[in-house]
């Protein structure tokens, strides 16, 4: 469903950040890209839903260049979260969850029940932190709020940058357990960035060890074990 086609990307600067990259993600898995940080993670993550342009190649998603999508439909359909914790301070916990179903003009009661049905998957009382500002969460359960806004409007892919990486290591464990659980249920294709090989192992169907910008081995974690 997401077919990276020899797709490169060179940075202004001259910095080759993607290097001939050719790789099919599968609906409905679980895709980790593990690598040392400059590897290329983050650039081929936000290829996907357009946040910086191809140099080369081409990216298909269901069988259409992402080139040619619209860009709001485009992201209306690629939930994003990000390693900061980037909930609108000023906004209440209902009102970050909303952005998206607002903007696609989803009326009050869906909204509503929306918001609190995603509440609740993560465990967040909706009578208690729905009307919260994010200030008044832990982080942990502020990057939960994170997770399940990138959820909201249904999105078919769900794109992850280091998404526990600023959490504590029991927040981070209950974290992924919960995305592990969530996504048996929701059955999202989800795309994990990540530099911690356990959380890859434990996280991903496959992992894609990446290089300066290349593929060093795509496997099953099993594979990556059986790997001398
Ligand atoms: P990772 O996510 O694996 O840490 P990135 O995709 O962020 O790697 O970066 C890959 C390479 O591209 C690095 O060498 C980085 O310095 C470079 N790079 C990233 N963004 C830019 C940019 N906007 N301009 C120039 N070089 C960049
Ligand atoms: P990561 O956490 O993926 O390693 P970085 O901290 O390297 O990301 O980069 C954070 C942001 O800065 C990214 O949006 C990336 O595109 C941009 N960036 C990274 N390297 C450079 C660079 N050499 N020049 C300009 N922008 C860069």
């Amino acid at each position: 469903m997401i077919l990276f086609e020899n797709v490169s990307k060179r940075y202004a600067d001259d910095t080759v950040a993607v290097n001939d990259l050719n790789l099919e993600i599968n609906e409905g898995e679980f895709f980790v890209f593990i690598g040392p940080s400059g590897c290329g993670k983050t650039t081929t993550l936000k290829m996907i839903n357009r946040l910086i342009p191809l140099s080369g190649g081409t990216l298909w998603i269901n069988g259409r260049k992402v080139s040619e999508y619209d860009v709001h439909e485009l992201r209306w359909n690629i939930g994003y979260v990000l390693q900061q914790i980037a909930l609108f301070p000023h906004m209440t916990i209902e009102e970050n969850i909303a952005i998206v179903p607002e903007m696609r003009k989803w009326d009050r009661a869906k909204i509503r029940a929306r918001v609190d049905e995603l509440l609740d998957m993560v465990g967040l009382e909706p009578e208690i932190y729905r009307s919260r500002k994010p200030k008044e969460l832990s982080g942990g359960q502020q990057q939960r709020v994170g997770v399940v806004r990138a959820l909201a409007a249904d999105p078919q892919i769900v794109l992850m940058d280091e998404p526990f990486s600023a959490l504590d290591p029991l927040s981070r464990e209950k974290l992924q357990n919960e995305l592990l659980e969530l996504q048996q249920r929701i059955k999202k294709t989800i795309v994990f960035v990540t530099h911690d090989m356990q959380e890859a192992m434990k996280l991903g169907d496959r992992i894609c060890l990446m290089n300066e910008g290349e593929i060093v081995q795509l496997d099953t974690p099993q594979g990556f074990l059986q790997t001398p």
